[in-house]
């Protein structure tokens, strides 16, 4: 090898050993066009979180936002926090595994909004922590139940509304673990997973009625979800030498993503999945 290209190839490698604490750094807010005003969007699990940024999001591109958690608390405190931003927003509480809940948010928004749009499906429960080997079928019912079988009822109740207005978008939140299970985490790492054959699954039928439904894969997001994750030293160092960028991801990081999946942008996209990992090595 000459010098020249010995020189090129060192620094290469170095350039790629060394953890770039700014890497993937957001920039200063920015212009965003209103590209979904006069659109109507449910977003599930929506006071905290990524279900909080993604109906930010929407809401900065002009979407009529509903948001619900199981807490009134929590809907008041995310409504007036939405408000202050200039967001048209409406909340009520909804406990995404009651029949009555889901009933109850998808009638408000059809009585104050005058239709739907946009579903979000971000709500997840995971009530268990350990040997896959020593979960309970109750602890299955509730994953299954919450995490699954709610995301399909919800996006089953919106369709005749979406048809009405000729089409709309679905996002399902799945996870990372959704492709490659994390310890611990193995019912949890099901549902997940599950989630990408019901996006894939939902696809071709939903498509007859110009409704696309795609998923997004979070890393690890700092919230009070994952906190267990990030809050052991050792723990979050161990994350981060498995992704590229050298951060934990915000929830803004997916509210943006969410937000584009929605929007007329990604008017081709369905049946997908995209991973929001930082540089995670999840799949190919
Ligand atoms: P979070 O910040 O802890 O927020 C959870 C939200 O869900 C709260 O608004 C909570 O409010 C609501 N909620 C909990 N159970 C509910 C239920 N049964 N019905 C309706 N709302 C419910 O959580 P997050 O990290 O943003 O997680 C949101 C989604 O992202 C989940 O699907 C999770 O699996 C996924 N995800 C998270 C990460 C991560 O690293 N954080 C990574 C991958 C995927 P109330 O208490 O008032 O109900």
């Amino acid at each position: 090898l000459s010098c020249l290209s010995r020189n090129v190839m060192l620094k290469a490698v170095t350039r790629c050993l060394w953890s770039n604490p700014v890497a993937g750094r957001r920039k200063m807010s920015h212009h965003i066009s209103p590209n979904l005003s006069g659109r109507v969007a449910i977003v599930t699990a929506s006071t905290d979180g990524i279900g909080l940024a993604a109906a930010e999001a929407l809401g900065q591109r002009g979407a009529h936002v509903v948001v619900s958690s199981r807490r009134q608390a929590n809907v008041d405190k995310a409504v007036s926090l939405l408000r202050s931003k200039n967001i048209k927003v409406i909340g009520t509480t909804c406990n995404v595994g009651k029949a009555e809940d889901r009933d109850k948010l998808i009638n408000l928004t059809i009585e104050q909004c005058g239709g739907v749009d946009i579903l979000v499906s971000n709500a997840a429960v995971n009530p268990f922590f350990g040997n896959i080997l020593e979960s309970t079928e109750e602890v299955w019912d509730k994953i299954l139940g919450v995490n699954v079988k709610a995301s399909f009822l919800l996006t089953k109740q919106v369709v005749p509304h979406m048809e009405k207005r000729g089409g709309g978008s679905v996002v399902i939140v799945s996870s990372v673990a959704g492709y490659q299970p994390m310890q611990g985490l193995g019912p949890y790492s099901v549902s997940k997973t599950a989630l990408l054959g019901l996006t894939k699954a939902l696809a071709p039928d939903l498509a007859h009625s110009n409704i696309r439904i795609n998923c997004v894969a979070p890393g690890i997001i700092k919230t009070r979800f994952s906190a267990a994750l990030w809050e052991n030293e050792s723990m979050l160092e161990e994350f981060l030498k498995q992704t590229s960028i050298k951060r934990l991801g915000q929830p803004e990081d997916i509210g943006g993503v969410i937000a584009f999946l929605c929007s007329d942008e990604a008017s081709y996209i369905t049946g997908e999945t995209i991973t929001v990992t930082g540089g995670m090595n999840c799949r190919l």
